[in-house]
C-alpha cells in the first residue's frame, strides 16, 4: 500500500462537482478553460497576492498556504481573517451562489487546516461572491465536517488507485469546461450499446 497522498483542497471542490471531472484533472492532467474558469482564474490572481493588514478590528492575511497533516490536505487560501481571537477562512468565487455544495466543502476543508495550524476551533467561514459583492456564511457544523472528511477520503482513494469514475450526464455538465473531452452522453450511449451486445 502506498502512503496516502496529500489532497489539494481544490480537488475536493472538483470531486464534489463531478468525480469524473476530478479524475480528468488530477489523474489524467486534463484542463481546459471556459468563460467560467477564466473569470475564476482572473479573480483568484487578483486575490492571490500575499498581504497582511488590519482593517479596524479585523486582521486579514491573503494567499497563505494551509495544511493539515491529520487529513493530508494542502491548499492556498484566498483570505484568512481573525476577529476577537476567532479565525475564519473566506473563499472568493466568481458569479452568484450556485446550486451545489462544493464551495461549502472547500471552505470547510480550509477550516480543518486552520484548526490544526492555530489550535483553535473554527465555527464558521464565508464565501464571497464577486458578482453580488456579498458574503455567504458557511457554518462549519458536524454534518459539513463529515461530508468534507468523506470527500477527502474519496479523493485520496482516487489518487491512490487512479480508478476512473464514470462520466454521468447531469445539469452540471452544462457549465463544465471539459464537456468536449468528456462527451458524457456519447459515453453513456456507447456503454449501453456494449451492454446490449
Ligand atoms: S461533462 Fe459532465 S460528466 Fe463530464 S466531466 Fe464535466 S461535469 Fe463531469
Amino acid at each position: 500500500m502506498h502512503d496516502l497522498e496529500y489532497v489539494f483542497i481544490a480537488a475536493l471542490n472538483q470531486y464534489a462537482y463531478c468525480p469524473h471531472r476530478c479524475w480528468l484533472m488530477f489523474c489524467a492532467g486534463e484542463f481546459i478553460d471556459n468563460q467560467y474558469t477564466i473569470e475564476g482564474t482572473i479573480l483568484h490572481d487578483r486575490v492571490h497576492t500575499v498581504s497582511e493588514e488590519n482593517r479596524e478590528s479585523t486582521w486579514q492575511i491573503r494567499a497563505i498556504w494551509l495544511k493539515s497533516d491529520t487529513y493530508k490536505l494542502i491548499g492556498k487560501s484566498d483570505l484568512i481573517e481573525a476577529e476577537n481571537g476567532e479565525f475564519y477562512p473566506v473563499e472568493y468565487k466568481r458569479g452568484r451562489k450556485g446550486e451545489w455544495d462544493n464551495d461549502e466543502l472547500q471552505v470547510c476543508a480550509q477550516a480543518l487546516c486552520l484548526e490544526e495550524m492555530t489550535g483553535k476551533t473554527i465555527n464558521s467561514g464565508y464565501i464571497y461572491y464577486a458578482h453580488s459583492h456579498q458574503r455567504q456564511l458557511v457554518e462549519i457544523n458536524q454534518e459539513l465536517r463529515q461530508s468534507a472528511i468523506a470527500t477527502i477520503e474519496a479523493v485520496q482513494m482516487l489518487l491512490l488507485t487512479g480508478t476512473m469514475p464514470k462520466a454521468v450526464k447531469t445539469k452540471r455538465c452544462d457549465g463544465c469546461s471539459l464537456y468536449g473531452r468528456c462527451l458524457p452522453q456519447a459515453t453513456e450511449k456507447v456503454g449501453r450499446y456494449q451492454e446490449a451486445l
